[in-house]
C-alpha cells in the first residue's frame, strides 16, 4: 500500500486516497481516463472504477448510515461474512434467531 501525507479536505473523509494518487482501479487496474471516472470506496477509501463499485450500503464505522458506494471487494467480503455467520447461527439455533438476526443486519447495515 502507498502511503501519502494526511488529506485535509473538508468535502472527503481523511481515510479517503486523494485523487492525484488514483491512477488506476484498485480493483481491476484499469486506469482512470475521462471515460473512465473514478470514484471512493467509503469503506476502505480506495479509488475504483464505476463496474467494480456497483452496490451501495451503509458503512456505520466509517459515519455513513445511509447507503453509499462501496467497492466490490468490500461487498464481497460482507456478504460472505454475514452468509457464513447465519449458516452457524442456523446450526447452532433456531431459525426464529436467524430471522432476528437477519432484522438487525438489514437496520444496521453489519
Ligand atoms: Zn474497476
Ligand atoms: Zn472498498
Amino acid at each position: 500500500a502507498r502511503f501519502s501525507p494526511p488529506f485535509i479536505d473538508a468535502a472527503r473523509p481523511a481515510y479517503w486516497v486523494p485523487d492525484q494518487d488514483i491512477l488506476s482501479c484498485h480493483n481491476c487496474q484499469r486506469d482512470f481516463t475521462a471515460k473512465l471516472s473514478k470514484h471512493h470506496c467509503r469503506a476502505c477509501g480506495q479509488g475504483v472504477c464505476d463496474d467494480c463499485s456497483p452496490e451501495r450500503r451503509p458503512v456505520p464505522s466509517r459515519g455513513w448510515d445511509h447507503p453509499v458506494r462501496v467497492c466490490i471487494l468490500i461487498h464481497m467480503f460482507h456478504v460472505v461474512y454475514v452468509f457464513s455467520f447465519l449458516i452457524v447461527v442456523l446450526i447452532l439455533h433456531k431459525p426464529r434467531i436467524v430471522l432476528k438476526l437477519l432484522a438487525f443486519h438489514l437496520i444496521t447495515g453489519f
